[in-house]
C-alpha cells in the first residue's frame, strides 16, 4: 500500500514531485506553518515578518471573523467574543473540562455530560474543531500567498499525550479547512526530526524533548530506532508556562513596592502594564544581567539572581516532571542521548541550565524553539511528498476505517494514513432498553455519513443479556495486520459475549477509486460537517429528551406542579425543534432544558438518570 497523491482540483493522480505538503504546528498560544524550500525547511512569515500566528479568533458582532494578531488585540477589550486556547478543548467533553472552565472568558457551555464541548457566541454554537479550522484556514492562506499556489495537503502536529478523540478532532479541523491531513505527528517527534536526530541509525537513540511554551509544559522521552519513533513516556503540566514566570515577577514587584496600595495597579490598564513590564523583564534577562523600567512613578527592577531565586519553584516543577518521565521510561538521565528544547520559554537561561544539569549534557538549542515543531512537520511533509529520501515511509491505511453509529454517522476507528500493522478500539453502548443483538457495519472512507462511504461488511453481536439502554459496554476492536487484512472484533464486556469478522479492506478497490473518494470528501467537507453537527445535536437532544421525560415521570412527587409543567413545556418545545434542522436552536433548547433540570436533578439525587444522560449510542 502506498500514498496516493491526488490533485484536488483536477482529480488526477499526481507525480509526487509536484506535490507541496506543508507542516503545521497548531499550538495552544501560537501556530506556525512551514514548507520545504531550496534552502531547506523554513517557516512562512506573514506581512509583518512574523512567523507566529496567535491561535486566537475574534467574532465581531456583525459576523466578521478575525484570526491571529488582529484577534489577539481584542482579547482584553472584547473578551467574551475572543477565543483563545481552543487546543485545550479539542476532543474534550464537558466533564473533562469541568475543573478549568473558569479559565475561559468566552462562553463554554456548561453541562454535566459526556457530550463534546461547544462554545457559544450569541446564538451560534461552535465546536473546537470548527474553531481550530479557522486558525488552519489562516495558515493555509498565508502559505498560499507566499507560494503563489493553492495547497491542499498538510502534516499537523499534536502533543504526544493527545488521545484518539483529540487526534481525530485535529484531522477533522484540517479537513474543514480544506486540507487533506496526510499525517498527524507528535510534537516531540517533529522536534527531533528538525534536529535530524533520526539520521544516526547505528544505534537506538533515546531523546528527551522538553517543551515549555506560554501556558503548557510537556516532557517526552522518545526512542528512535531504524527511523521509527516510539514515545516511551510523557509527563508535564498543562497549566505551567511562561505566563507563570511573568506572574512571579509581577508578585515580586508588587511585594517590594506595595503596588496593591496604588489604585492604578488595581485598574485593568495598570494590571496589563505591569504584566507587560514583567514579560519584558523576563525576556531581557535572557541576555542581560538586569532590567529596570519606570511605571507609574515606581522604578521596577530585577536582576538575574533575584529572578533565579523567585522562579526556583517553577523550574523545580519542570525538573520533577522530567524525572518522573525518565523513571516511567525506565531509564536514568545519563542514558538519554539527546535533549531538545522546544517553546519560547526555553530561551530562559535558568531553564537551560537546570535541564542541562539534570541530563548531564547541553541541550540542543540551535534552532528557534518557537519554530522547531513546524520545521519538523515540514520535514515529515517533504518525506511524504517524496522530496526527502532520508526517512523511510511505512505502509499505511489509504482510507479511514470505522463503523456506523446512531443516525448513520461514520465513527472512524483507524484514521487514514495510519501506519500498519495497527490496532485500535473504542467502547460503545446500546440505545434501546433490553437490546439483545447489535449490528456492526464496517465502512471505509472519509465522509461523515456512512451512506457516502464504502461498506466493507457487517456482522451481528448476538446474545447480549438484557440491560437498560446505555449499560452494556461493547468494545469494538480493529486490527490490521502487515498484509492489510482487517479483523473486527466486538465484545460485550459485562457478559464476555463476543464475535468477529475478517475483511480484506483493499480488495476490489483501485487507486483511482480511492483517489475519487478522497476528492469527494474534501469537496463535501463543509456540508458533511454541517450534517454531522446537526445529527449530533439531534442525537443529543433525543437523549436529553428521553431521560428528562423518564426523570419527570419517576420523580414527579418531588417537584411542584409548576416545575413539572415547565419541564414538560421545555421538553415539548425541544421535541418540535428537533425536526427544525436548526442545530443552533436545538443546542439552545437542550441547554435550556438541561439548565432547568439541573437543580431538580440535584433534588432527586438520582445517579441512574445522570447515567442515562451520557454515553455514545450505537
Ligand atoms: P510559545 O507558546 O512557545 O510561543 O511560548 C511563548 C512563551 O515564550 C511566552 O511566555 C514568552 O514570554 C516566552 N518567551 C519568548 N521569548 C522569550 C525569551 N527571550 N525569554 C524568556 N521567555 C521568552
Amino acid at each position: 500500500m502506498a500514498m496516493i497523491p491526488i490533485n484536488l482540483q483536477t482529480g488526477e493522480v499526481q507525480k509526487q514531485q509536484d506535490n507541496v505538503i506543508v507542516g503545521i504546528d497548531l499550538g495552544t498560544t501560537n501556530s506556525l506553518v512551514a514548507v520545504l524550500t531550496d534552502k531547506g525547511p523554513m517557516v512562512v512569515e506573514g506581512d509583518q515578518k512574523d512567523a507566529l500566528v496567535p491561535s486566537m479568533i475574534h467574532f465581531e458582532k456583525e459576523g466578521k471573523i478575525r484570526v491571529g494578531w488582529s484577534a489577539k488585540e481584542k482579547v482584553l477589550t472584547d473578551p467574551t467574543r475572543t477565543i483563545f486556547s481552543v487546543k485545550r478543548l479539542m476532543g474534550k467533553s464537558y466533564k473533562d473540562i469541568a475543573g478549568f472552565k473558569d479559565l475561559y472568558s468566552y462562553k463554554v457551555i456548561e453541562e454535566d455530560t459526556d457530550e463534546l464541548v461547544k462554545i457559544q457566541i450569541d446564538d451560534k454554537f461552535y465546536s473546537p474543531t470548527e474553531l481550530s479550522s479557522m486558525i488552519l484556514k489562516e495558515l493555509k492562506k498565508r502559505v498560499e500567498r507566499h507560494l503563489g499556489q493553492t495547497i491542499s495537503k498538510a502534516v499537523i502536529t499534536v502533543p504526544a499525550y493527545f488521545n484518539d478523540n483529540q487526534r481525530q478532532a485535529t484531522r477533522d479541523a484540517g479537513k474543514l479547512a480544506g486540507l487533506d491531513v496526510l499525517r498527524i505527528i507528535n510534537e516531540p517527534t517533529a522536534a527531533s526530526l528538525a534536529y535530524g536526530l533520526n539520521k544516526d541509525t547505528s544505534k537506538a537513540q533515546k531523546i528527551a524533548v522538553f517543551d515549555l511554551g506560554g501556558g503548557t509544559f510537556d516532557i517526552s522521552i522518545l526512542n528512535i530506532e531504524n527511523g521509527i519513533f516510539e514515545v516511551l513516556s510523557t509527563n508535564g503540566d498543562t497549566f505551567l508556562g511562561g505566563d507563570d514566570f511573568d506572574r512571579t515577577i509581577m508578585n515580586y514587584w508588587a511585594e517590594i513596592h506595595k503596588l496593591g496600595e496604588t489604585p492604578y495597579f488595581q485598574s485593568d490598564i495598570g494590571k496589563q502594564d505591569l504584566r507587560l513590564a514583567a514579560e519584558n523583564a523576563k525576556r531581557a534577562l535572557t541576555t542581560n544581567e538586569s532590567y529596570s523600567v519606570m511605571l507609574a512613578n515606581f522604578k521596577l527592577e530585577i536582576n538575574q539572581d533575584s529572578f533565579q531565586r523567585i522562579s526556583e519553584a517553577l523550574v523545580n516543577r519542570t525538573i520533577n516532571a522530567c524525572q518522573r518521565a525518565i523513571n516511567d521510561a525506565q531509564l536514568n538521565p545519563d542514558q538519554i542521548d539527546h535533549v531538545v528544547l522546544v517553546g519560547g520559554s526555553t530561551r530562559m537561561p535558568i531553564i537551560k541550565t537546570a535541564v542541562s544539569k539534570l541530563f548531564g549534557k547541553p541541550a540542543n538549542d540551535m534552532l528557534d524553539p518557537d519554530e522547531v515543531v513546524a520545521i519538523g512537520a515540514a520535514i515529515q511533509a517533504s518525506v511524504l511528498a517524496g522530496q526527502n529520501k532520508d526517512l523511510l515511509l511505512l505502509d499505511i491505511t489509504p482510507l479511514s476505517l470505522g463503523i456506523e453509529t446512531v443516525g448513520g454517522l461514520m465513527d472512524v476507528i483507524i484514521p487514514r494514513n495510519t501506519t500498519i500493522p495497527t490496532k485500535a478500539g473504542r467502547q460503545y453502548t446500546t440505545s434501546i432498553d433490553g437490546q439483545k443483538n447489535l449490528k456492526i457495519s464496517v465502512y471505509q472512507g472519509e465522509r461523515d455519513l456512512v451512506e457516502d462511504n464504502r461498506k466493507l461488511g457487517e456482522f451481528v453481536l448476538k446474545g447480549i443479556p438484557p440491560m437498560p439502554a446505555g449499560l452494556p459496554k461493547i468494545e469494538i476492536q480493529f486490527l490490521i495486520n502487515a498484509d492489510g487484512i482487517l479483523q473486527v472484533k466486538a465484545k460485550e464486556l459485562r457478559s464476555n459475549v463476543e464475535t468477529q469478522i475478517q475483511i480484506n479492506s483493499q480488495y476490489g478497490i483501485s487507486e483511482e477509486e480511492m483517489g475519487k473518494m478522497l476528492i469527494e470528501s474534501m469537496k463535501n467537507a463543509e456540508q458533511d460537517m454541517a450534517k454531522r453537527v446537526l445529527l449530533e445535536a439531534v442525537n443529543e437532544a433525543k437523549n436529553v429528551l428521553l431521560s428528562s421525560r423518564k426523570f419527570v415521570k419517576q420523580h414527579a412527587e418531588l417537584f411542584s406542579v409548576q416545575e413539572v409543567e415547565t419541564m414538560n413545556q421545555l421538553a415539548d418545545k425541544l421535541e418540535l425543534t428537533i425536526t427544525s434542522q436548526d442545530k443552533d436552536l436545538i443546542n439552545k433548547e437542550v441547554q435550556e432544558l438541561n439548565q432547568y433540570a439541573a437543580p431538580l436533578a440535584h433534588k432527586a439525587m438520582d445517579a441512574t438518570i445522570q447515567h442515562a444522560l451520557k454515553g455514545k449510542k450505537i
